[in-house]
């Protein structure tokens, strides 16, 4: 899983650390320090990544699961 944080939406409320201070990381200002590029989301803490993209205010956090952590298998070409 992975979480992406809109450069342009985060208005540094650092509502998304108060709940993944390990997901989001915020710098002085507390603006998340990486926005843009796909942040690896740690094993376990899946739900404190989707909490924190929850509590934002300005929904500035996309949330990109991976194939095999959503139980998603992609269907081979030409299957159907
Ligand atoms: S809660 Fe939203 S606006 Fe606030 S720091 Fe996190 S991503 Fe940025």
């Amino acid at each position: 899983m992975k979480v992406i944080v809109d450069p342009e939406g985060c208005t540094g409320h650092g509502r998304c650390s108060s709940v993944a201070p390990d997901v989001y990381l915020l710098d002085s200002n507390g603006y998340n320090l990486v926005t843009g590029v796909p942040i690896d989301v740690p094993e376990g803490r899946e739900e404190a990544a989707r909490l924190g993209a929850r509590m934002c205010p300005e929904r500035a956090v996309t949330i990109t699961e991976d194939a095999v952590a959503s139980g998603h298998t992609p269907e081979p070409p030409g299957s159907r």
